[in-house]
């Protein structure tokens, strides 16, 4: 969770699981919610598929009323952000007097606050495994508080690991992709599939059993039963399907497959 004009006060230093820090926030904190407001909080597929649920919306309903459409630097993707208020603080839309009133539900970036989490915000190195790092924002004292943590026992209490164990295939998918060489683009087709899957989880359940897509795909009876009542599994077959079509593209052999792959995609969109 970063401040839209404080961005520049990351810390870069590197922290790891075993990092130790002192901080406690809660509701007798002076800055109680001001860490919630002008802030960029990049969404993941889960925290998606967890709003819309708490609040009750289709995917589509939650990114018309809730996001912000972005490319991703150096990957050339998009990704969604958390729409600001149009109060003069910018508000988060889910902030109230005594907090933030999905709490149970909140984001990814929320969680892990006042750390960040490399992957999430597309820092260089981000590929190494457990890299975190301090979101030195001056308005937060929670800092000031005695309690101690290591960054393991901060992300085990704030409920971080099923958010990142969900997410891992589509934090690999967007790392992976990052690192290709920039002449290696991919199609307009292929980046509306990865918004779809990524985002817009009802879309991509009406694509699979609502077109022709299980006639041009070969998908096992047990796994079509999964995805179709499952949000989560039908998330990860999504991701899956997306690496088949973005990474066949390594060397010139796979490359052959990979125009091959995204021909087969986008005849499955048309
Ligand atoms: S989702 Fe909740 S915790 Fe996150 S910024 Fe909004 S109000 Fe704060
Ligand atoms: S201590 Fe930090 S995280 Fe907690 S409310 Fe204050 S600014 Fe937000």
């Amino acid at each position: 969770m970063e401040s839209l004009d404080k961005m520049a006060n990351i810390d870069p230093v590197q922290l790891g699981p075993d990092s130790k820090f002192s901080f406690e926030c809660h509701k007798g904190v002076k800055c109680f919610t001001k860490c919630c407001s002008a802030i960029r909080i990049t969404l993941t597929p889960y925290d998606i598929i967890r709003l819309k649920k708490r609040l009750q919306l289709t995917s589509e309903e939650f990114l018309a009323i809730y996001t912000e459409p972005h490319l991703l630097e150096k990957t050339d993707l998009p990704m969604v952000t958390l729409k600001m208020g149009s109060d003069a603080k910018e508000s988060c839309p889910f902030l109230r007097e005594d907090g933030c009133f999905l709490y149970e539900d909140r984001p990814t970036t929320c969680r892990y606050y006042p750390l960040g989490v490399a992957t999430l915000s597309h820092k260089e190195g981000a590929d190494a495994e457990g890299f975190y790092f301090f979101v030195n924002e001056p308005h937060c004292l929670g800092f000031e508080e005695d309690k101690a943590w290591t960054v393991r026992e901060w992300r085990q209490d704030q409920g971080v690991d099923i958010h990142d164990e969900i997410n891992s295939d589509w934090t690999d998918l967007v790392v992976r992709k990052r690192s290709f060489p920039p002449n290696i683009k991919l199609t307009d087709k292929a980046k509306e599939m990865f918004f779809m899957v990524s985002y817009n989880i009802d879309k991509f359940r009406r694509f699979v059993f609502e077109s022709t897509f299980l006639q041009r795909y070969n998908v096992d009876p047990d796994v079509r039963e999964k995805i179709k009542n499952d949000e989560i599994e039908l998330l990860k077959f999504g991701i899956d399907w997306l690496k088949e079509i973005f990474f066949k593209q390594t060397t010139p052999e796979e490359q052959a497959q990979a125009t091959a792959g995204k021909n087969k995609a986008d005849a499955a969109l048309s």
